[in-house]
């Protein structure tokens, strides 16, 4: 067997073409799509008002509204929660940038909490020491698809009076204690967006089963109008909305990849689970993992290289770098899929917003401020991870799993040939 890294002309481990695509998409998708377009109806309609009753019912909520993101679903959930300017929303220092931004949507500042270096989900032990008299809610981001302590996130936030609006952007059926994440909370937000395990292209849902919250997201939702869109338009506006409505051409695709969205979970553990075994004993790799009662949905198998044990701490970021190139040419399909820190990227290094330090220097604001060096375990693992998610997503299956393992650990046994 040759065992030159294909970055130096050796051969490939994972053949050219052998990983397929997400999402698949089968004659069910595209009778679903055409007949939504042939009905004539474009807009925010029956296939919005399905998918909303499908999802809510399959994810265990009373309501669900479709939007046209995750993003505009958080925005939509801090609003019910009644979020006002310059209130102060706590959220995981690594994430995708959104889970923070969502909080300035409503003028809020987000007050980032370390995460734990094993779950890469907030640390609920950081959180109280986060918590001021300007703290209005937590978004416990369920990354990768783990979802969060949430007996400990619940017992803080009644304990202090905080509102929970979850992230569920990657965590589509993954479960705290056998109960699906998205119904702990006061509200939770999902993403449809064409990554994510509910693939619409773009999309989203907000979920709740508060029908006070469900009225004040309705706002936000649409225009501003409370009505309800299958009865006739009021045309007055009782609040500051947006547009953040699905349409029924996104929701017919949705609704046939919810219809396979079982199916798809259980193909991905499985995949998770071949892909696990066959990694097992990897020099120098940390491999992601799920203890009781945390149900992983398995949205991103991360790995993170032992860049203590490699003697490259102090050069983490840019040997991650070398070594992810090198899985590359492998045939391994991974990528770094966000190397910042949150309080590291500019948005929030510039603290402005909206133009004149705007929310940060809004006078019902406190100055927020963000101290790098307060995250060490978010930059730890921003610098030395590599995520996965295409290769262990149907329509993919054990073979691509234990090939892709097989290139993972050609790569990690033979480090020292890495350019
Ligand atoms: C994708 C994602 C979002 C945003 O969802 P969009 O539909 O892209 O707006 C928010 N949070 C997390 C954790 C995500 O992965």
């Amino acid at each position: 067997m040759n065992d030159t890294l294909a970055i130096r002309g050796g051969p490939r481990v994972v053949p050219e073409g052998e990983i397929r695509s997400w999402p698949e998409v089968t004659d069910r998708d595209r009778e679903m799509v055409m007949a939504a377009l042939a009905s004539g109806r474009h807009n925010f309609g029956p296939q919005c008002q399905k998918l909303q009753e499908e999802f809510a019912a399959w994810n265990g909520n009373r309501h669900a509204l479709a939007t046209n993101s995750g993003t505009a679903a958080l925005h939509m959930g801090l609003a019910a929660c009644g979020l006002s300017c310059g209130d102060e929303v706590l959220v995981p220092a690594y994430t995708w940038s959104s889970s923070a931004t969502c909080v300035m949507h409503h003028n809020g500042l987000p007050v980032f909490v370390d995460i734990d270096f094993r779950t890469m989900n907030m640390n609920p032990d950081l959180i109280e020491a986060a918590i001021t008299p300007k703290t209005k809610a937590i978004i416990p981001v369920h990354l990768h698809g783990l979802p969060m302590d949430m007996g400990k996130v619940m017992a803080i936030a009644k304990k202090h009076h905080l509102f929970v609006v979850e992230d569920c952007c990657q965590a589509h059926g993954a479960t705290w204690k056998g109960k699906k994440v998205g119904t702990f909370g006061h509200c939770a937000a999902f993403s449809f967006n064409q990554n994510k395990l509910v693939a619409s292209g773009e999309g989203g849902a907000f979920v709740t089963d508060d029908a006070e919250l469900l009225e004040r997201a309705q706002k936000v939702w649409y225009f501003g109008e409370t009505h309800d869109p299958s009865k006739k338009e009021e045309y007055h506006v009782y609040a500051l909305g947006w547009m953040y409505r699905s349409n029924d051409l996104t929701a017919a695709f949705g609704r046939a990849q919810l219809e396979v969205l079982d199916r798809n979970l259980a193909a991905i553990k499985a995949n998770a689970g071949v892909l696990a075994a066959a990694l097992k004993g990897t020099p120098n790799l940390i491999l992601p993992e799920a203890r009781d009662p945390e149900g992983h949905n398995w949205y991103n198998y991360t790995l993170r290289f032992d860049m203590k044990a490699l003697g490259h701490e102090h050069d983490a970021g840019a040997f991650r770098h070398r070594l992810v190139k090198a899985l590359v040419a492998e045939g391994v399909e991974t990528l770094v899929w966000q190397d910042f820190a949150l309080p590291d990227m500019t948005v929030f290094r510039a603290r402005n917003a909206y133009g004149h330090g705007c929310p940060w220097s809004c006078p019902y604001g406190r100055g927020v401020t963000y101290d790098r060096d307060a995250f060490p375990q978010a930059r730890r693992h921003a610098d030395w991870h590599t995520g996965m998610t295409f290769p262990i997503r149907h329509p993919n299956g054990p073979r691509q799993a234990e090939l892709t393992a097989k290139g993972i650990r050609k790569v990690m046994e033979h480090i020292g040939d890495i350019p």
